[in-house]
Formats: C-alpha cells, structure tokens, sequence
C-alpha cells in the first residue's frame, strides 16, 4: 500500500517541528461536528490526522465540535464512533468542546477585564452593515464604548438568560479597519435558549466556532491543528486569541477538502437526500457517508488506500470517483471468495449426464492460497444465464448457441443440441450433451473452447435478490450546478433483481465476508437479508474503466 512517495506538505512540518525540539511528540485531532453521519471526506481528514500521529508516534483527541445546540444530537455521535473505528483508528481521549464551555466562558471574562470584548446590542442586520467591505474600513458603535464593568455585568447577565435570543452578542475588540475581514471585532458568543445534547439547559449562550475551536485545541495542547482550506481566513482570528489569552500556541494548518465526482460533500446536502426520501437513510449504499459505503461493502483497507493515494494537497480539485472503486475492487480482487449466481436464468438440461448428482472441488479464491476449496453441486439440470445464449450468433460468439460449445467454470464443456420454446417462442430451454472427459482439472477430451460459462445446479438454487448501484448524480459535480443539485439525481442509481439464484454455498453468507460472483462483480450481503431472503449489494463491477481511461 504504502509506495516510496516524497513527504507532503504536513509531514515536512512535522518533521521540522520535531526535529527542532519545538515539540517532544505530536498531538492532533480529528473535530466533527455531531449533526450527520461521517462520509468519505471526513475519511480522509480522518486518515491524515490519525496517520501522522501513527506515522511519527504521536496521538490524536477525537473531539466532538458541539458548540451548535439546534443541529446536534447523539445519534451522530455514536456513528461518528463507530465510523472512526470502523476505518481501523483510535483515539487517545473522546471529548466534547461542551466540556470547555466554563472555561471558554472565563476565557470571554478574561478578554472583557482586558479591554479586549465588549457586549453590543445591535441587531445582526446593523452588525453586518457596520462591518465595512473589503474595500472600506467598518465603524464602531457606541456600544464598543461600554466600560469593563458595564460589560462583565451584561456578560453575566446574558450567561444568567436575562435576554432573549438574539438581544445582545459578545464581540471581540480588534480591528474594525483590518483587511483580514474576521478581524473585525467578530461575535464571540451569542444568546440560544436552546437544550443541548450534552449541557442540557445549563447554558443559554453559545461560543461561536472561532471562540471555540482554537481555544479547545489549545486546552488539549493540539501541536497541529489541521483544517480544510475554508478556514485559511480564520487563521488570523486563531492566532490573535490564543495570543491575547496567553495559552498554548497550537498552529492551525490548511488542506484542501476531498471532493468526489458524481455526488455530493456536504451533510447539509446529504440531509436532504435522507429528508427527501431520494435515499434509504444514511447508510444507503449509494451515499458517499462512511456506513453506506460500508453497507456497500467497501472494506477500510480500501478506503484508506483511497486516501493514501489521493495525497495531501493545498489547491482544491475534483477526485474521479474511480479511483475509489478502482482500490476496493483491488482489495476485494485479493480477498472475496468466488460464487455462482445466475440473475437471469434459463434451463439447461443435460441428457447424457447419468450420474444424478456430482460435486466438483472449486477455488474459493484464485488469488489467494490460503482460499480453499467448496464443493459445487452439479446434475443434469442447471440454470445459466439467459444473456449466455443466443439462438442466431454473429461470428466470433463464443457463448451458447446451437451446435456449439462452452465450458461450465469448474465443470464440463457442454453442447447444445435444442433449444425448447413456449407458444409464444420464447426460449425456455436448453437441451444439451457433456462430455464426460472434459472434467476442469482432469480434461482429456483435447477440445479447447473460448466461452467459460458460470452456472448453478437448478436442484441446488438458492434464490436471492440482488441490488446493482449506479452513481447517485449524473453529472461530475452536482454542487457546482445552477440550480438544485437535487435536480440532478439519477433516477436510475438502484436496479434490483428480484430472483437470481445462488449457488448453495452462499446460503451460508455473514455479514463480514466479501464475494465475487464469477463474471458479474464484487458483492457483500445486505442488512435487509432474512432467513428467507438473502439480499446482496453490488459493492462495484468487475471492469476496470478507471485504469483504462487513466492511461490514455
Ligand atoms: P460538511 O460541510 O460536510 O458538513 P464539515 O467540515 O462541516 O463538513 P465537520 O464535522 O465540521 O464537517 O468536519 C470535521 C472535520 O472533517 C473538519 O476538520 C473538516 O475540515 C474535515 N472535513 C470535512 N469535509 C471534508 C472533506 N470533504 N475533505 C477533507 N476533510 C473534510
Ligand atoms: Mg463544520
């Protein structure tokens, strides 16, 4: 998995920082906020923040950012836990920047005694105006005249729910002319008479992100606090309070986010799918969040390789959703276990087969020695697929056809001699001969076919449905589209079979392993099977099309 590749951006840091004595080991963190289940970007701030501090013995803090009451519920946290651990990491210390809110609230005191916070009533709309434009300076108000005990007494007073929601904001004294635009004596706190998933009704007043997040890092003397692009204009604002407060000086560094083609990034858009029902939940299969993928059939490995081999970048870009499949089918290629599974079946009876049962030794995995062996029943009557035949062939068709000849995979070569067909004609039935010498493994018949047919003992069919996914948009990046990116969902993302039918082995199915059913795909057992009907998703196809577009 890990290629020689040069360090990246972060890594140099690091090494610099360790390498100058700055730091003794690195801590770092991974900070959701719990309002919707992880996806696949997260993954990737989840897999650099755990994978550095893996990589150079450091640890790192899972910290919940729930300084949002309305949004915010434990559902989220629970499947950000599980998510977390899912992809094979684990945190040094779960915490919650609700634990900090005293602190945070001293902190906020602490600025008011320096002359460095002021309490303003103003209206939000009166705030906004008063802030100036990149290209004019902002003005203050009256308000920011307000003594230190004039503003600790209203402080308090907020904290204590004297004021309705909206009344007055905490803001910090900075710079109304300042070309950094969060300078600008930005909102500190702001009163919500809200129930927090954690606090309850302790607090009225909230931290904003920026009062919250750097000062939480510092708290946990975070030695590097990575962030996404988006938040290279607060890093001024990061800075200034850690150095008003005199605190641990965490360094904020800046990534770009991961984008996928065909989907959508954001939980506020992911919302909607699950709100809007275009979607089964959050751990649909078609969703990029952590638990569809998974549902999916996505392995961590895969998803982790996926990260690895985007790279750490700077510059916002578009990743091809490929790739991703591309790693899963790579893993899955070394690790499923080979089934039959005819999904749109046609009889094929054998006439010159005596025996009335065979079973064949077959590999469960090629690509892997340690696979083993399963027994397949084989008798005279099999289904094959119906795409498998064609009564008038084009030349070079090296599938069934009359008079012509296929192997069964880990079988007989086979003839077919009739094809049976209803009143209406269609074919229904396929009359066939084996030929008794052509065993796979033991073949002395000398004959050698092209077509390598896959098949399930008719006697034996286990019947189960099958879910094929495609992309869930169908355009690259519905975001950036005008209008709803809603509009352009793919109507045609689920395609369900409700009667193929499996070899028996595959009765046995857990949910942990993965399979490939032989010419069709990669598959994983869905948590809507029941005992009496066993559902499969398709995690991806079978072919390649990343590679082969990437080496054009
Ligand atoms: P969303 O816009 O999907 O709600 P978010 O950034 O608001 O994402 P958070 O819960 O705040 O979600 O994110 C937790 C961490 O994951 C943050 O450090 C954030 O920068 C990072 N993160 C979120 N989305 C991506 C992404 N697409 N690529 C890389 N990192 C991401
Ligand atoms: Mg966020």
């Amino acid at each position: 998995m890990s290629e020689e590749r040069s360090l990246h951006f972060l890594e140099e840091i690091i090494e610099a920082d360790l390498a100058a004595g700055k730091h003794n080991s690195i801590l770092t963190r991974f900070p959701p906020e719990p309002n919707g289940y992880l996806h696949i970007g997260h993954a990737k701030s989840i897999c650099l923040n755990f994978g550095l501090a893996q990589k150079y013995g450091g640890a790192t803090n899972l910290r919940f950012d729930d300084t949002n009451p309305v949004t915010e519920d434990t559902e989220y946290v629970e499947s950000i836990k599980e998510d977390i651990q899912w992809l094979g990491f684990s945190w040094k210390q779960e915490l919650y920047a609700s634990d900090y809110f005293e602190q945070l609230y001293q902190f906020a005191e602490t600025l008011i005694q320096k002359g460095l916070a002021y309490v303003d009533d103003s209206t939000s709309e009166e705030i906004a105006a008063q802030k100036g434009t990149p290209y004019t300076t902002g003005v203050r108000n009256k308000f920011s005249e307000r003594t230190v005990e004039e503003n600790l007494e209203l402080f308090r007073a907020m904290r204590a729910g004297k004021y309705k929601d909206g009344e007055k904001v905490l803001r910090a004294k900075i710079d109304m002319a300042s070309t950094e635009m969060l300078l600008r004596d930005p909102i500190m706190y702001r009163i919500k008479h809200a129930h927090h998933h954690r606090t309850g009704d302790q607090w009225c007043i909230y931290p904003m992100y920026d009062f919250a997040h750097g000062q939480s890092d510092s708290i946990e003397n975070i030695t590097h606090s990575i962030c996404t692009l988006e938040f290279i204009p607060h890093r001024p604002l990061y800075f200034w309070f850690i150095e008003q407060l005199g605190i641990f000086p965490t360094v904020q560094y800046e990534f770009a986010r991961l984008n996928l083609t065909y989907t959508v990034m954001s939980k506020r858009k992911l919302l909607q799918l699950v709100n809007d029902g275009h979607v089964n939940g959050w751990n649909d299969p078609r969703m990029p969040t952590i638990s569809g993928l998974r549902r999916r059939g996505y392995t961590p490995e895969s998803i982790r390789d996926f990260c690895d081999k985007v790279g750490v970048a700077r510059r916002e870009n578009l990743i091809d959703l490929g790739l991703l499949e591309f790693c899963v089918r790579n893993h899955l290629n070394k690790i499923a276990q080979r089934r039959m599974v005819v999904f749109d079946p046609i009889k094929v009876v054998i006439s010159n087969f005596e025996s009335k049962l065979e079973w064949l030794p077959t590999e469960n995995n090629p690509e892997d020695e340690n696979g083993g062996v399963r027994q397949v029943p084989f008798t005279k009557e099999l289904w094959i697929e119906a795409e498998d035949f064609m009564e008038n062939p084009p030349k070079k068709y090296f599938r069934l056809a009359p008079g012509q000849m296929v192997r069964l995979k880990s079988a007989y070569i086979i003839t077919c001699n009739e094809v049976v067909k209803d009143a209406e004609g269609k074919v229904t039935q396929l009359n066939c001969t084996y030929l008794p010498n052509s065993k796979s493994g033991e073949d002395t018949s000398g004959i050698n076919v092209k077509g390598t047919l896959h098949w399930v003992s008719a006697a034996h069919a286990v019947p189960v449905e099958i879910r094929e996914y495609d992309r869930l948009f169908t355009v690259e990046n519905p975001a950036a589209e005008e209008g709803d990116f809603k509009d352009f969902i793919n109507p045609n993302s689920l395609h369900m079979i409700s009667n193929a039918y499996a070899e028996p082995a595959l009765a046995q199915a857990t949910a942990v392993e993965h399979f490939q059913f032989v010419r069709k795909g990669y598959f994983k057992l869905d948590e809507d099977s029941t005992a009496d009907k066993l559902v499969f998703n398709r995690t991806v196809t079978l072919k390649d099309t990343w590679a082969k577009t990437a080496q054009k």
